[in-house]
């Protein structure tokens, strides 16, 4: 619409804005927003596309970004106390290549505190909504990103994935969300959680909306982030028609074991039998060390949280308690009252596995299980192209349900963390809907380095059903 002048980015950024404040008293998805910043930005999108200066496909559209992504001169909490008056001093990779191709920034959205969490309930400010049913989780830790774009507040979204932050709030808000192969995205400008997992991606309507963003947000980052991979970055929009298929597609024996709901099981089975009936195969896998995964991954996540979060020690950034007598004293009190009950337990936790005594116990090996778990997957995809399993266990649960059971919590990630620790792109697509009306998502999992082709295969499924013209009622 924007290409053919039917709308302008104004018109198009005013409808967002307006569907934000009719919506957002319900679903909380954002921390802050500034309308006349998200205008002007419009505006000088306008101007270029009237002197035919168009910058890309994302040129006037609206994106919002996770409140741990710096935007430089907007609010960086994190969803903290600790960093509650913060503004970020610079953009990160991800927000300069964005604002590089025109987009409208719009919005600072809410999460977990420091991206821990499954329910966006562990926010230091606000619990965001499901937008299919206000009283339950919209999933988490970004889980302002996922309810955004699903109730309509924005376009796409940026979040990020450490243990299943974007697949499974996309899951439990019936959208799309892209987790990238470890290394595809530059994490500059990210406030880290724990660095060999964290991965920055996606939320969208479509699964060609994905490729788009992805387009603009990939790359090796030479300049800042040395994890960052030197890789060809082909087109991934192309890629979604000149890749087609038949495919092989792994199904891994142990995501179909106990503790699967039988809505969820229908619905991906449903997926099967569709891939199927395209010719594609579908292959028995196994990922033994699967049951491994959750321990790992808490681990190894929480002793790089231990360590990442230790630059918090109310000297730099924004949080000094008032009652400190000298400088020790400085460090507790600032951390005791600037951080919440699960960061702190799993800097406690993160601590205690790296102490000396335990590291070799628990560190070590946690190291070694986690070897042994991308060698799984790697034998595994000798056999097939990707592997589909489901995104999660179960749909959105409601508030408070799991808010005092941090294990149930914990096992809200038992389909998503092996991706991480392996270091492999996935995505989820959404499958169906339960009875009750909450959303299902379809996980996909890629070859390291191979988005372009799991976005074929999902695009496949996508333009086949028709879930995406469904939209919440608020
Ligand atoms: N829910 C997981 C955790 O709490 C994953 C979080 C994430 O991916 N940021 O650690």
């Amino acid at each position: 619409l924007l290409g053919r002048k039917e709308i302008s980015s104004v018109e198009l950024t005013k409808a967002i804005i307006e569907r934000t404040k009719n919506t957002e008293s319900k679903v909380k998805a954002f921390l802050t927003f500034d309308e006349s910043d998200a205008i002007e930005q419009a505006e000088a999108s306008d101007a270029r596309r009237a002197q035919g200066k168009v910058l890309g496909p994302l040129d006037g559209i609206p994106v919002s970004i996770k409140d741990i992504i710096c935007e430089k001169g907007k609010q960086l909490t994190c969803g903290s106390k600790i960093l509650e008056k913060y503004i970020s001093p610079y953009d990160a990779t991800v927000t300069t290549k964005l604002k590089d191709a025109g987009a409208v920034l719009w919005g600072r959205l809410n999460l977990d505190e420091f991206a821990m969490g499954s329910s966006t309930e562990n926010s230091a400010y606000q619990s965001t909504s499901n937008p299919w049913n206000i009283d339950y989780i919209p999933g988490g830790s970004s889980g302002g990103s996922a309810a955004s774009v699903s109730a309509g507040q924005t376009i796409m979204s940026l979040g990020t994935d450490t243990g299943g932050s974007i697949r499974q709030p996309a899951a439990h808000c019936g959208i799309v969300g892209l987790k990238p192969t470890y290394g595809l995205v530059s994490r500059y400008g990210l406030a880290a959680f724990a660095s060999s997992l964290d991965q920055i991606g996606p939320f969208t309507r479509s699964v060609e909306d994905a490729a788009m963003i992805l387009q603009v947000i990939a790359g090796h980052d030479s300049h800042h982030d040395a994890t960052s991979y030197k890789t060809e970055i082909p087109d991934y929009r192309k890629a979604l028609e000149s890749k087609k298929g038949p495919w092989k597609i792994g199904i891994p024996k142990e995501y179909f074991a106990e503790g699967l709901s039988e809505e969820v099981r229908k619905a991906i089975q449903g997926a099967i039998d569709f891939y199927k009936s395209q010719g594609c195969s579908i292959v028995e896998v196994s990922l033994p060390l699967t049951e491994l995964a959750i321990a790992t991954y808490y681990v190894v996540a929480t002793a790089e949280a231990s360590s990442n979060l230790a630059r918090y020690d109310g000297i730099r950034y924004t949080h000094r308690s008032e009652f400190a007598a000298d400088l020790k004293d400085t460090y507790c009190k600032s951390r005791a009252e600037g951080f919440g009950a699960e960061v702190k337990r799993r800097i406690i936790l993160g601590t205690y596995v790296l102490s000396s005594g335990f590291y070799d116990a628990y560190y070590l090996r946690a190291q070694k299980a986690r070897t042994l778990i991308r060698k799984d997957f790697l034998n595994a995809f000798e056999k097939v192209d990707v592997i589909l399993t489901p995104t999660t266990a179960t749909p959105a649960f409601k508030k408070g349900e799991k808010s005092s059971d941090p294990l149930a919590m914990y096992l809200e990630d038992c389909y998503t963390v092996s991706v991480n620790l392996a270091g492999l792109p996935g995505i989820s697509v959404p499958c169906g809907f339960t009875k009750a009306g909450l959303p299902i998502g379809l996980q996909l999992i890629g070859k390291p380095f191979q988005e372009a082709e799991m976005l074929s295969v999902a695009h496949a499924f996508e333009k086949a059903h028709d879930f995406k013209s469904k939209h919440p009622q608020l």
